[in-house]
């Protein structure tokens, strides 16, 4: 039990961005002299999730990929394109190595101290935060949460589409995986008037993780995943298997301003931030670079509330979140004309937000383009009511 209970600063939550947040700090010698407490609800020692990104440059995950790749796919019914990734590689962290590798570093922190504990409320003040635990209570000036509570938005004007995915790793017996080459998005499956893909990554030549992923509202049965998976090996030609290890969840996908939440000393992060890119789901590697700009933040004194983290692809995000909800079973054109008319290498710079206006251009025209403009008017008649 903790005796103290006066922090600089808390964490709420211990997951992928309260972790990652925690090692920024433990890493810059700035903190050394600031106390810290990370207040986490869960054992967070179970490979809950991988998390998998593109990159061009190293990072403080690379320590702990289990692996990554130099060639990827895009597929749908009538096209199909292989491409090297280079300059980026693909990469994937398992969730129990990420915790095991972070909690190590916090337990080695004398500045931190680590709280199995639920969290009941967080009341703000503008000098002082309070937060209330079911093991006590603990007041810090600064409050960085992601404890992620949808009830509590109303997402009328910014859709909220969920993306479902339940995914099996198999481990095959006559079967040859290409272990180089990761299947990033299969739409030739059947649609069912959503936008559904098959997502594969193979780990070695006979172990490979096929997900099963739709944007969509409702959650569906782990059976009719299940089904698809089963249909999708079938004709892939994956017949003798087993399965070792299941991964299932949902990423909410939306451009609700997460950030007006933030005060001078309160501020959101990870999902429950808006740090999950709205049109793809992608979020860790956005946690790293959103965490980059609140260490330089706090080091230079100013107050979070300036902290809004909204550029111009928040805007193209929106758009392209409309179209999709607007879709009935034909998102999946745009990212196939997408694929189909760029060059692959660009739609993964252009996701990872850092293209230059231009190369924005270049893709916009390459999609069916009255299908956006009629989502702007949608969009901008929404903003005016
Ligand atoms: C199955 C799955 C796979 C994913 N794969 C990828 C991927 O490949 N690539 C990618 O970029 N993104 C991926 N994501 C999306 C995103 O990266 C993850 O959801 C990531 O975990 C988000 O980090 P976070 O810190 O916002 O939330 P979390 O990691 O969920 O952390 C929030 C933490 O808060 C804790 N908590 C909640 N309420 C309380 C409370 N009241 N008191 C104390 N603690 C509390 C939770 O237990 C949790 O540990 C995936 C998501 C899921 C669900």
């Amino acid at each position: 039990m903790i005796s103290n209970n006066k922090y600089d600063y808390i964490i709420c939550g211990g997951g992928a961005s309260g972790l990652l947040l925690s090692n920024a700090l433990i890493s810059d010698s700035f903190f050394d002299n600031k106390k810290i407490l990370i207040i986490e609800k869960e054992a967070k020692v179970d490979n809950d999730k991988s998390f998998s990104f593109w990159d061009n440059e190293s990072n403080i995950l690379d320590r702990i990929v289990f692996k990554s790749w130099e060639k990827a796919e895009f597929k749908d019914s009538e096209f199909s394109s292989s491409f090297n990734l280079s300059p980026y590689k693909y990469k994937m962290v398992r969730s129990d190595r990420f915790y095991s590798y972070m909690k190590k570093k916090i337990d080695k922190a004398s500045n931190f101290n680590y709280l199995n504990a639920t969290v009941k409320d967080i009341v703000r003040n503008s000098n002082q935060n309070y937060v209330k635990t079911d093991l006590g209570n603990f007041e810090c000036s600064i409050v960085f949460s992601s404890i992620y509570e949808p009830k509590k938005y109303n997402f009328k004007k910014y859709p909220l589409l969920n993306q479902h995915f339940l995914g099996w790793t198999i481990e095959t017996n006559n079967y040859t995986f290409d272990e180089n080459k990761i299947r990033f998005m299969d739409f030739s499956i059947e649609q069912h008037e959503e936008t559904r893909f098959m997502y594969v990554l193979p780990f070695s030549k006979n172990s490979a993780l096929f997900e099963y992923t739709f944007f969509g509202g409702d959650v569906i049965k782990n059976s009719e995943y299940e089904k698809e998976i089963k249909k999708y090996l079938k004709n892939e030609g994956i017949k003798d298997y087993k399965i070792i290890e299941r991964e299932k969840g949902v990423i909410p996908m939306t451009c609700y301003p997460f950030f007006n939440d933030n005060t001078d000393n309160f501020i959101k992060i990870g999902t429950s931030g808006g740090w999950t890119k709205p049109s793809t789901g992608y979020t860790i590697k956005n946690s790293i670079e959103k965490i980059d700009i609140i260490i330089k933040h706090l080091k230079q004194n100013k107050p979070l509330s300036k902290l809004k983290f909204k550029n111009r692809f928040w805007y193209y995000d929106i758009l392209f979140l409309d179209v999709l909800v607007d879709s009935r079973g034909k998102g999946s054109r745009v990212f196939s004309d997408l694929f189909r008319n760029n060059d692959p290498l660009l739609l993964f710079k252009f996701l990872g937000e850092k293209t230059n206006i231009f190369e924005e251009i270049r893709i916009f025209i390459s999609v069916n383009i009255m299908t956006f403009v009629r989502s702007l008017l949608k969009r901008i008649s929404n903003f005016s009511v």
